[in-house]
């Protein structure tokens, strides 16, 4: 095997002491590392008689001062005119003129990076300059490609006056001295089978392409590399679970599963509720560990699933737990269980942060010596007080609200439990896949037959009194109604209080006629289920809040939901909260109120009032905030890409995948990768993963 030859960055041409300081706070080190530095753009190496020929585009040239005229006030340009063996062109330079005047020699030779203006007008190209660098040495080698990157400049090394064709040279620099030995990361097989580059000719190719096309080829091939690294992981980790592992073999479904879905359900399950509760189920009596991800639109009614769940681990004496993310959500999941154990003489308990401390030794006692078959609760349950009698089953709803760490810990309470992760985010499947890919996947993608789509509409500050009399209406006939005002974390106070003064106003000057009750995520949790449960009694007949209603809340005779400021919410979240209303057989109602704060918002926001389709919403959303914002905070850690792009990476993440797999289902103990660079790429680069393998 090859070692790779490492320089460090202070050493390299160019950079010294103070700019490697300004890499190394980047997280670059050595001349290997510079090389995986992605370029930005590349500019069309070409000469000035060609310069016609690529209107508007960005094109890199080398040529000799032949005259330059100082301007004669200090604010104005000097004109240079750049000569070449092909002809000639005149360029602007701004700037100091002190510095100008020392630059620029008549005689000197150059490489400028420019833009083309044609001015068809004039009928004259226009070299818009961006950047220059005298001519050194190495700079012949270098303007021998067709296409010559560029790289972004972060704030860091703008302070150190690094300009970008000198990072440019820098780069190439560091190119020469590491590129031979770069090593392949992949083997032959996975290559071949896969139309790839070798990983030596995709770097240089990256930074060196030969031609436009090649950009695109190389691409993907470093894409694809990300990607199949990250489905081994998930490829390795599933093994793992699979193999190592032995699960609970749940045998009895038991009687109290018919009789809740024949006697209390009070509605008929729909097909794709029966299809995932039969997957489910046929999981926990395969005797293999269970990692599944139960997705759904909102309102598909993945709730009711997890009950019959319950039913099934209860019947085989094992106790479930049921991890949501927020207290409200944990008591009124609570409340819903209990109404169908109670029937089928099954014992659930709650376990939130807030309750009192006596209740709270109650309800530890009864998890610990196994009378509380199902127990309900917030990330209290992954508290080290909380034992567990005989934890099979754990319910992680709204995974997406929760960690890696916190579905592990979870786990890690019981022996090998089986786990089902419920989403209503609908996540686009290039993300699902790489995500969760360590998990199997369930889809509700079908609705109760009684629900109608919620008419959606989009309305401005002049719309206000209508919007009002609107929603009077519908509570005149019986129907309830949410205004959402939105909550965003840095300005928290500052918005609460505009929840609190608006609800004031609506109160006592709007709707002074109407209860009115206000939630936000300042209160206790008791009170605000309270007011909640004052809603859903209909002593309420408007519940005002902030985004704490966003999951979970049930109340079908709530159809109208009014969001202020819509602008605010990513579109995911719009979703979410709509979800609220459009649970019953009423039509539903959805008015997002939007300052109309320019076109991409109005854009955005459009999308809603078209369909009701969580995927469609998520899929331009990640489109519109990229990955890590889609995910929050929580998960961005897991995701990142460079070269890979999970918008339009769909069927090469299908491709890694599956080459993954197979890779690791012929030989798991990656044998054939040992002493490998191929195994060292992976430990150094995968460790963290791996790591997470070993806790999940
Ligand atoms: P989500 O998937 O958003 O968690 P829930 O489980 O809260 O949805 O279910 C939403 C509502 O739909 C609940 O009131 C639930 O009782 C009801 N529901 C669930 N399944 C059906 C069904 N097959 N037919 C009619 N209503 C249903
Ligand atoms: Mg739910």
């Amino acid at each position: 095997m090859q070692k790779v030859k490492k320089t460090e960055i202070a050493y390299i041409k160019g950079v010294g002491p103070k700019r490697a300081e300004a890499f190394a706070k980047l997280g670059l080190k050595y001349s290997t590392d510079l090389i995986s530095v992605y370029p930005r753009m590349h500019l069309v190496n070409t000469t000035i008689g060609s310069l016609r020929n690529y209107h508007d585009q960005n094109v890199i040239i080398r040529g000799r001062i032949i005259d330059k005229r100082m301007p004669f006030k200090p604010n104005h340009p000097t004109r240079i005119k750049i000569s070449d063996d092909t002809g000639y062109i005149e360029s602007l330079m701004w700037g100091n003129t002190f510095y100008r005047e020392k630059q620029f020699k008549i005689g000197d030779e150059y490489i400028f990076w420019g833009k083309v203006v044609y001015n068809a007008y004039e009928r004259n190209v226009k070299f818009d300059m961006r950047d220059h660098k005298k001519l050194e040495a190495g700079d012949d080698e270098m303007m021998k490609y067709p296409l010559i990157p560029v790289y972004i400049l972060s704030e860091e090394l703008r302070k150190t006056w690094i300009k970008p064709l000198t990072l440019t040279k820098i780069i190439f620099n560091a190119l020469k001295i590491s590129s031979e030995g770069i090593n392949e990361v992949l083997n032959e097989p996975v290559r071949i089978a896969n139309d790839l580059l070798d990983h030596r000719q995709a770097v240089l190719r990256m930074h060196y392409p030969r031609s436009i096309e090649d950009i695109e080829l190389t691409r993907q091939t470093l894409a694809f590399e990300e990607l199949f690294y990250l489905q081994l992981v998930m490829a390795l980790k599933r093994r793992s679970i699979e193999t190592a592992k032995k699960g609970i073999h749940f045998e009895k479904v038991g009687g109290n599963f018919e009789k809740l879905f024949n006697e209390h359900l009070g509605f008929e399950l729909t097909g794709a509720q029966k299809r995932v509760i039969k997957e489910i189920v046929s999981d926990m009596r395969s005797g293999k560990p269970m990692n599944r991800l139960l997705q759904g639109d909102v309102g598909s009614g993945k709730t009711i699933v997890a009950v019959f769940c319950f039913l099934v681990a209860a019947e085989n004496g094992y106790q479930s737990a049921f991890m949501c993310p927020t207290e409200i959500l944990a008591e009124q999941h609570f409340k819903t269980l209990k109404n169908y154990f109670d029937k089928l003489g099954l014992n659930a308990v709650l376990l939130t942060g807030g309750q009192k401390k006596k209740q709270r030794e109650e309800v530890l006692e009864s998890i610990r010596c196994g009378r509380a078959q199902v127990i309900v609760g917030t990330h209290a349950l992954i508290q080290s007080s909380v034992e567990f009698r005989s934890l099979g089953f754990a319910v992680i709803d709204e995974q997406h609200k929760f960690g890696v760490m916190q579905r592990a810990k979870l786990l890690a309470k019981g022996s090998n439990p089986d786990v089902l992760v419920m989403t209503a985010t609908p996540i686009p499947r290039t993300l699902s896949l790489t995500v969760y890919g360590d998990l199997d996947v369930s889809v509700i993608d079908e609705l109760p037959k009684n629900r109608k789509n919620i008419k959606t509409a989009l309305r401005g500050e002049t719309d206000r009194l209508k919007v009002y009399k609107f929603i009077r209406d519908e509570i005149n006939s019986g129907r309830q109604a949410y205004i959402v005002y939105p909550i965003i974390e840095e300005s928290e106070k500052l918005d609460l209080k505009s929840a609190v003064k608006h609800f004031d106003i609506l109160k006592n000057d709007v709707f002074p006629d109407l209860n009115l009750g206000l939630v936000h995520g300042k209160m206790k949790w008791q009170d605000i289920d309270s007011t909640i449960e004052a809603f859903k009694d209909k002593a309420l007949q408007m519940l005002v809040s902030t985004t704490v209603i966003e999951v979970g809340i049930d109340i079908p005779n709530a159809t109208i939901m009014l969001i202020e400021e819509a602008q605010r919410f990513g579109l995911s979240q719009l979703h979410q909260l709509r979800g609220r209303v459009g649970r019953g057989a009423e039509q539903s109602y959805c008015i997002l109120m939007a300052e109309s704060s320019g076109e991409i918002s109005a854009e955005r926001l459009k999308i809603m009032t078209e369909t009701n389709d969580g995927f469609r919403i998520s899929e331009t959303d990640l489109k519109l905030r990229g990955p890590g914002e889609f995910f929050g905070i929580r998960q961005s850690g897991d995701l990142k890409f460079t070269a890979a792009d999970l918008v339009k990476d769909m069927p090469l993440v299908e491709k890694a995948r599956e080459s993954a797999f197979k890779v690791v289902s012929e030989d798991p103990h990656l044998r054939s990768y040992e002493n490998s660079t191929i195994r060292e790429h992976f430990l150094t680069n995968y460790r963290e993963s791996m790591e997470l393998i070993k806790i999940a």
